[in-house]
């Protein structure tokens, strides 16, 4: 099966849609959460999302704290403008889009979830000791992770304790060998000073991971967020990607 992975889309419809068309045929959709926040488009971007077949979803903590089940208080102030802007946006279905996701889902051998095994909505995988530890917390081949917006592998080698972390080229796809953690990047707000939409295809049958970015229309989505009177910074990363 062809399964097209994409995490933290962020209400940047032009983002969901350039990906949606670069990705060719796929058999299902794994989206790894936050789908709203920062971006000018959260009813948009739920409901393409909602209309995809064979789709499995998860909660974000964007997502949790548009439902108001997490604090606006625990985002710093863009963030929290960003959020109650959000909050005032969405429709009720697609409220209930949203609450109706899980934090963590497993599909056969692999492990679905926003921030961590370990803390589904919260925990951000920065680093090889934390990606390390939350090895003991999915008992599945690998574990898809977003929430950070770099994409990265992590990769368990036998040895105990020891875990190589790889940063993949865009657009060369390789087979993933041994367990691991992967993050495909950020669909609507990437953060690793590459501001193309980040996504990835994964093949369930022979592990291959296809990581590819592919440019969309920034300026689109920044015009939007200024006339939503959305914060300035969030605007101008993504121009940078940052
Ligand atoms: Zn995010």
């Amino acid at each position: 099966m062809r399964v097209l992975v994409i995490s933290d889309i962020h209400a940047n419809i032009t983002a969901l849609d350039t990906v949606l068309d670069d990705a060719g045929d796929f058999d299902a959709v794994w989206c790894l959460g936050d789908l709203v926040g920062y971006g000018p488009d959260p009813n948009e971007c739920i409901e393409r999302i909602s209309q995809l077949d064979h789709l499995t979803c998860i909660m974000g903590n964007h997502d949790a704290a548009a439902l108001k089940k997490i604090d606006a208080e625990s985002f710093n102030p863009e963030a929290r403008s960003a959020l109650f802007w959000t909050r005032n946006a969405l429709t009720l279905q697609n409220r209930i889009f949203l609450s109706n996701l899980s934090d963590k889902v497993t599909w056969e051998n692999v492990t679905l979830t926003h921030g961590s095994p370990r803390q589904p909505i919260w925990e951000y995988i920065l680093d090889i000791h934390t990606a390390t530890q939350n090895f003991d917390f999915f008992s599945t081949s690998f574990c898809l992770v977003g929430h950070t917006h770099l994409p990265v592998v992590y990769s368990s080698l036998n040895k105990k304790s020891s875990t190589l972390l790889t940063i993949p080229e865009p657009n060369q796809a390789f087979i993933l060998k041994s367990r691991a953690i992967i993050n495909p990047g950020s669909v609507g707000q990437p953060r690793d000073r590459d501001p193309r939409a980040a996504y990835a295809l994964f093949d369930t049958d022979t592990f291959l991971w296809d990581y590819r970015r592919v440019a969309y229309n920034i300026s689109a989505v920044q015009e939007r967020m200024m006339k939503a009177g959305l914060p300035e910074r969030h605007i101008q990363r993504l121009s940078t990607g940052w």
